[in-house]
């Protein structure tokens, strides 16, 4: 197994376990955004509650109110990065495409979930943007 395929295992393991950090009752979604030679991780996000707020996921409703991991961990990303590698165990909603590619910083989403549906609006976004999305499963 090549050193890269023996990084992205561990990566893929840790945003696992960020996702267990998950406070929504509905999804346990965790990212881990790391520099683009996989040396050090440079952010993280999992969903839950908006801070300060006392916690009501609300899980009758569609959208719960939870912030999404992703958007987490795009807003602690610092602005100098640039081609960074954006893990995370879901397939990004539209809105965290959006976020994700605003960044600026990242250049390829590896999603560690298999696909579902044939047609995902936030993977198409992201490809359109020029991203890389790749499954790692
Ligand atoms: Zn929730
Ligand atoms: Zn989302």
């Amino acid at each position: 197994m090549s050193r890269r395929r023996v990084k992205l295992d561990v990566f893929a393991e840790i945003t696992r376990n960020v996702a267990s950090l998950s406070t929504c009752e509905k999804v346990a979604v965790g990212c881990v955004i790391v520099t683009y030679d996989l040396r050090e991780i440079v952010a993280i996000g999992y969903n839950g509650w908006p801070h300060g707020l006392v916690h009501h996921c609300t899980i009758g409703a569609d959208p719960c109110g939870c912030v999404h991991a992703e958007l987490n961990a795009c807003i602690k990303l610092a602005p100098r990065y640039k081609d960074c590698t954006c893990f995370v165990n879901k397939i990004p909603c539209l809105r965290c495409a959006q976020a994700i590619i605003q960044t600026q910083a990242v250049s390829d989403v590896i999603i560690l979930d298999s696909p579902t549906e044939d047609s995902f609006p936030g993977i198409n976004l992201l490809t359109a943007a020029g991203i890389e999305v790749e499954r790692w499963v």
